[in-house]
């Protein structure tokens, strides 16, 4: 499914009050307050076309269906992204946890986390929310 974006004048909005307006409210609560959607429910766990995984928020190519794997977590799972550049880690202690969040590095929307249990080539496992993907086939 190709989504559209919404955008401000052509701009990745700016305020918190942009995104109400261009973010449906799952997408915004997953980006902008970093909440992750129940495993198995979202849109591309379980999808298997060949395209790239872009930024529900900006539209940024962030993954692709090549390094997609099925990881049993009910989350889209990647063992690298597009591009080094395209993502942003930091530091997640929430939760009671130490995760690794990863961010979009245009918009600085929330993605998800990346856990070092992944398959080779990288031993990654990049565990994204659908809803903060969109899909543009090959
Ligand atoms: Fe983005």
């Amino acid at each position: 499914m190709l989504r559209h974006y919404k955008t401000v004048n052509n701009q990745i909005p700016q305020t918190e009050d942009e995104w109400k307006g261009v973010l449906t409210p799952e997408q915004y609560g997953v980006l902008r307050e970093k909440g992750t959607e129940r495993a198995f429910t979202g849109e591309y766990w379980n999808h298997h076309e060949p395209g790239a995984y872009v930024c529900a928020g900006c539209g940024a190519e962030l993954f692709t269906s090549d390094a997609k794997f099925d990881s049993g977590c009910g989350w889209p799972s990647f063992y690298e992204a597009l591009d080094k550049s395209k993502v942003e880690e930091h530091i997640d202690n929430s939760h009671g946890m130490r995760r690794i969040e990863v961010t979009c590095a245009a918009c600085g929307g929330h993605l998800g986390h990346v856990f070092p249990d992944g398959p080779q080539p990288t031993g990654l496992r990049y565990c994204i929310n659908s809803a903060s993907l969109g899909f543009k086939a090959k």
